[in-house]
């Protein structure tokens, strides 16, 4: 089972700043910025590529979640990435966004 299943059965201690029936929030372990939470589907998708009509659900909820989220944790302006395979960086092989706030950030993508 991956690390971020794992995290999700409560198997792997986590900071969790918001969870329900299919998805989970919590604190990213290295965090690259004031705020940085994860946002996760409950369940195992690997990548973006991976998502499809029968899963798309959790992606939903990830992102009408996202802006509450954000503002339980004092922001309302954040960066939102996801980074899908290895050219983009991807090292968890499951599905999650990283919010990332509380600082004014450089302009551009990379
Ligand atoms: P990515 O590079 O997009 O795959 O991001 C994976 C993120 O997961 C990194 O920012 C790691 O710091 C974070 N991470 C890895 N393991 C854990 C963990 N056990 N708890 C919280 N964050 C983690
Ligand atoms: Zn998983």
């Amino acid at each position: 089972m991956c690390v971020f299943c794992e995290i999700a059965k409560g198997n792997i201690p986590s900071t969790k700043v918001y969870e329900d029936d299919m998805i989970l929030a919590f604190k990213d372990l290295n965090p690259q910025a004031p705020v940085h939470v994860l946002v996760i589907p409950k369940e195992h998708i690997d990548c973006a590529n991976d998502i499809t009509a029968d899963n798309s659900e959790y992606v939903k909820r990830i992102f009408e979640k996202i802006p509450e989220i954000a503002k339980s944790q004092g922001i309302e302006s954040y960066r939102l990435i996801n980074n899908c395979g290895e050219d983009a960086g991807q090292t968890v092989k499951h599905l999650h966004f990283h919010i990332l706030g509380g600082v004014k950030m450089e302009e551009g993508l990379l």
